[in-house]
């Protein structure tokens, strides 16, 4: 193919990209291709910050090839759509989270559950994949088959209902999946992060009783007063967590960091289950005595992000009930310190980058 033809395939794009395990970002020009038949073209608003972008750009997962543009939760407006494209029109808000495409014709695939397909293409890549190379949202454009492309609801807010694109999915799809979305069951939320918020607000709006077992006893008072959990356990204090025991039909865990599960487990009532969601060390197996699983017949599982078809299900519903993110919106060149702030937890609850007014200017 000749320079010119390469050429008209592609269009430039801009973002901010790690270079090294440092996990630094800096200004990155990059190409995306042109808006295809099926395509979306979208100026990228708001892109939120998940831990999972902090693992991969400092390679805790020991994979990363750099450069990496991250971002998988992201709100933006259409600027161009394909001739076959249905859902979308130009102007419309839409919002892309952590798939980018799939193999369409798979087991997994043809019940929509993109995201268990083996041929997934993730929103930003890791490396090269089948020839493939993704770039994420920390960018101004991204292009993107309609059909891993959200319709956004038009009273939330883009800021704080970008992180639903990937904290709200992932929380909610296995609490659907699992029953754990049933009113009057007893929900347990391990971990008060981006992921963790999220379940307490879904767990309250399915009518469920929410317990938030944490570390930080000084995000007690915001868990009850402000996201409406019913009550808060500090996970390090062995008297709390022994009044707990037994108490909970389900755990959705969050923790981005190895630790004990037989703790967890503990709190579960019979047939309770342990939904595993946080990704700390993926190579290292974890520490589990089976006992406790025997004696109550409970389940350990995990879990990761959902399907598009959900996904639209989740964003519905979460426009129904005025679901957000609690946000804490940063310019595009905060995020090195965002980055650093987010690895000590200082966060409540979700950095959300706003693209769409701090990134071009740095161009
Ligand atoms: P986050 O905002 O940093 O929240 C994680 C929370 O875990 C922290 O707020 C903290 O809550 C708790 N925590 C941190 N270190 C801990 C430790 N050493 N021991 C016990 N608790 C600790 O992260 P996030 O964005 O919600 O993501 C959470 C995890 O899920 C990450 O590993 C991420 O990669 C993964 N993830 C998975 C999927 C999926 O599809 N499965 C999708 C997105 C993210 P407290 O202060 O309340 O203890
Ligand atoms: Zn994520």
């Amino acid at each position: 193919m000749s320079v010119t033809q390469e050429n008209e395939r592609i269009q430039k794009a801009f973002g901010w990209a790690a270079r090294d395990s440092s996990g630094i970002l800096s200004p990155f020009h990059f190409t995306r291709r042109v808006n295809g038949d099926n395509d979306i073209t979208m100026k990228i608003l708001y892109c939120g910050i998940c831990h999972s972008d902090l693992h991969c750009i400092t390679n805790e997962f020991g994979i990363s090839q750099y450069p990496i543009v991250p971002g998988h939760e992201f709100v933006g407006v259409v600027t161009q759509v394909g001739c076959k494209v249905e859902k979308f029109k130009v102007g419309d808000k839409a919002a892309v989270g952590t798939m980018v495409d799939s193999c369409g014709t798979c087991n997994s695939c043809q019940v929509d559950l993109e995201n268990y397909c083996t041929n997934v293409i993730f929103t930003y890549t890791l490396f090269e994949a089948g020839g493939t190379k993704t770039y994420g949202g920390y960018s101004d454009i991204i292009v993107v088959e309609e059909h891993f492309a959200v319709r956004f609801p038009e009273n939330l807010s883009p800021a704080g209902g970008a992180p639903l694109l990937c904290a709200g999915i992932t929380v909610y799809s296995p609490m659907k999946y699992f029953g754990l979305s049933e009113p009057g069951k007893h929900l347990g939320v391990v971990g008060l992060g981006g992921l963790g918020h999220l379940a307490v607000k879904f767990g309250k709006a399915f009518g469920m009783k929410v317990t938030v077992i944490s570390t930080s006893p000084g995000k007690k008072e915001e868990a009850i007063d402000r996201l409406g959990a019913d009550s808060f356990v500090v996970s390090r204090d062995m008297q709390q967590m022994q009044a707990a025991v037994g108490t909970l039909d389900g755990i959705i865990d969050t923790v981005s960091a190895p630790h004990p599960l037989n703790a967890m487990i503990d709190l579960l009532k019979h047939d309770g289950k342990l939904i595993m969601l946080g990704a700390p060390d993926l190579e290292k197996p974890v520490e589990l005595s089976l006992l406790p699983l025997l004696l109550g017949r409970k389940l350990i599982a995990g879990s990761i992000s959902g399907g598009m078809k959900e996904t639209q299900e989740m964003i519905d519903f979460a426009g129904k009930h005025n679901i957000t993110a609690d946000v804490e919106v940063i310019p595009m060149d905060y995020v090195n310190t965002a980055m650093k702030r987010l690895a000590k937890g200082d966060v409540r609850y979700r950095f959300v980058i706003d693209i769409g007014n701090t990134l071009e200017s740095l161009d």
